[in-house]
């Protein structure tokens, strides 16, 4: 069973979240369980957001359910089309033949629907199923900036929401602070009808940036600073990169939020801590417009926080922006587009989630807890190759040029059935420069002068003579190899201490090979603002690689066991058969631990 498939009939995992779904599903209170994933389009997702991903569509795949991507798309300043398309594909890469089938889309290009009585509103459609020849898209929260017009028309009218004239500077100062209760806006008790007026003739672009805002009626007393008359409505004009032109006024996210929740139907909004202070006002909003249906309720649960990584859009805008990796899926980086090109498979990303499970507490991950998963991984799917990264070369001085030692190598031990390829031994190879020794320390059972070692799969070699040039660069080491020690050969109990790798060098294919570090010095760069000065200086090094003539053609994504040395992936963006680059998805060991 590989490791996918493990994972596949592990039991659901169970946390308090799942608690009070099971509870809601034993009391039948929903037709149907529907969750939602909301990314703002402002950057590429991160391993945090993983935890999301794997917890919504966990919970709708483990319900019969339905779990909705959807663009929490309504500040286009900070949005872009390249976000939504890298969200999309790094969001179907993850659930990827795990729960593709509890993905909510829509056909492309249509708003769902939509009655517009208020009272009526019905955007809920069920997924176009894949398979159906109808092309699909996420949904957009921007497709819903009618409705939530509406809505805010709705809100004015029962005397809830006003528009307010105080600049964003006056708007907080009238805020007040936790010991301090806020004051009431001047403009607090326009009528309905002016407030209606204005706030249509903001929506036809009347006023400019900032002049006016449209505000929820709540109490400016509330202990809770979010319950203080939020903002709902600002004036921005600035076309939308899936709305276009139509708009110059966008909601802000509390009120965009739980509306477009009710509007798809979501049954548990499940969102991370820091939300905990605003479900007043999501309920407050929602409880506001007598809305006919069963209203979504929001559950949070503690972020992912890795070490010696970033997971916050943000600051790894900044990396990308101020070139300190070359771009949002650099290997190095914590974005699920870099977790992918460096060779991570999305089942040991879900692994490493599921393990973490759900809680209130937030907490930083220790970086190798992840490390240790997607060894595991690997270790499970991935075929075993010869390379060598730091090339020397020896002489087999009893082989004549020419002649071929065929050796048997295993494919992958951990299989069920371990299937073997053969690898060619010739008078020249090379083997790793660290695998030898001139003056060799204590206990070294590598090769050393007059010393011996196993080449894996072929037999043993025995060092006789280091050839160097005037210089005093050593050029090449011959040695001698003992037939009589060939692997896989019956009665042989010469034994030596040293095992190491090689490839022929006659047949060796040159690779450059990307050797990756944790990109920070850091257990929590992100404690920092100043995180920039705290990249990896060696956190890449690139060097010329010999390969085994078998990975000639690999290609991306694969990933392989280079025997003794790691796990090595061709770049997915820039191997080419006649460039081939191999990024080092992990080492064998942790090299970090002390
Ligand atoms: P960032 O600060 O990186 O921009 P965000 O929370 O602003 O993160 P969103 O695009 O709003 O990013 O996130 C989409 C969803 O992913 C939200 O429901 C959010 O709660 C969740 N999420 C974001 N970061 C994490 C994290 N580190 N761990 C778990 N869930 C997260
Ligand atoms: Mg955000």
């Amino acid at each position: 069973m590989t490791a996918a498939e493990s994972s596949a009939a592990a039991p659901a995992p169970s946390d308090f979240i799942r608690d009070i779904v099971a509870a809601h599903v034993a009391e039948k209170r929903y037709a149907k369980i529907v969750t939602r994933f909301p990314p703002e389009p402002n950057g590429y997702l991160h391993i945090g957001h993983a935890k999301s991903i794997c917890l919504n569509f966990g919970i709708a795949r483990e319900n019969a359910g339905q779990c909705n991507l959807r663009f929490d798309d309504t500040n286009p300043v900070k949005e872009d089309i390249e976000f939504v398309d890298s969200i999309t594909t790094d969001v179907r890469w993850l659930i990827a033949g795990w729960a593709d089938e509890v993905l909510g889309v829509k056909a492309k290009g249509t708003t769902p629907a939509l009655v517009t009585s208020l009272g009526r509103h019905d955007y809920f459609q069920p997924p176009a199923m894949p398979g159906s020849g109808i092309e699909t898209e996420p949904f957009f929260a921007s497709d819903y900036f009618t409705a939530l017009y509406e809505c805010a028309v709705e809100l004015i009218k029962r005397g809830k929401a006003y528009v307010c004239d105080l600049s964003a500077e006056d708007t907080e100062s009238f805020r007040g602070s936790p010991d301090l209760p806020g004051r009431d806006s001047p403009f607090r008790n326009r009528s309905a009808a002016e407030n209606l007026d204005l706030f249509q003739r903001m929506k036809a672009g009347e006023f400019p940036n900032g002049a006016r805002s449209l505000r929820a009626k709540i109490d400016m007393a509330a202990p809770n600073l979010w319950l203080r008359d939020p903002l709902l409505y600002r004036i921005r004009h600035v076309p939308h990169h899936h709305a276009g032109a139509a708009w110059c006024i966008y909601p802000l996210y509390d009120y965009a939020h739980c509306l477009s929740d009710y509007f798809e139907g979501i049954t548990h909004s499940i969102c991370t801590l820091e939300f905990v202070d605003h479900r007043p006002l999501y309920d407050w909003l929602l409880g506001s417009l007598d809305l006919p249906r069963a209203l979504p309720h929001q559950y949070e649960f503690a972020k992912l926080t890795l070490g010696y990584t970033l997971v916050s859009k943000r600051k790894l805008l900044r990396l990308v922006q101020e070139n300190k990796v070359a771009g949002w899926d650099d290997p190095r980086m914590p974005t699920l587009s870099g977790l992918r090109r460096r060779g991570i498979p999305a089942h040991a990303i879900r692994q490493f989630v599921a393990n973490l499970g759900v809680t209130k507490h937030d907490s930083l991950t220790d970086v190798a807890v992840f490390e240790h998963t997607i060894r595991e991984a690997l270790n499970h799917s991935s075929e075993r190759r010869l390379a060598v990264l730091k090339p020397i070369k020896i002489v087999l001085t009893n082989l004549a040029p020419g002649e071929v030692l065929v050796c048997q190598a295993t494919n992958n031990p951990q299989s069920d059935s371990p299937s073997t390829r053969a690898v060619e031994l010739t008078r020249e190879v090379f083997i790793e420069s660290d695998d030898f020794a001139e003056v060799p320390p204590p206990k070294y059972f590598r090769l050393k002068p007059g010393g011996e070692v196993r080449l894996k799969y072929a037999c043993i070699i025995k060092l006789d003579e280091i050839v160097k040039d005037a210089a005093g660069a050593i050029i090449e080491l011959r040695c001698t190899a003992d037939l009589t020690t060939r692997s896989g050969q019956p009665y042989c109990d010469k034994k030596v201490k040293g095992t190491i790798h090689w490839v022929s060098a006659e047949q060796a294919i040159d690779a450059e090979v990307r050797l990756y570090d944790r990109l920070f010095t850091v257990p929590e760069p992100g404690a920092s603002e100043d995180f920039l000065s705290l990249v990896n200086p060696h956190s890449l090094e690139t060097v010329q690689a010999k390969l085994e003539p078998s990975l000639a053609a690999s290609a991306a994504p694969v990933c392989y066991q280079f025997e003794r040395l790691g796990y090595f992936t061709p770049d997915a963006k820039e191997s080419t058969p006649a460039r081939l680059i191999f990024n080092r998805t992990i080492t064998l060991r942790d090299a970090w631990a002390k």
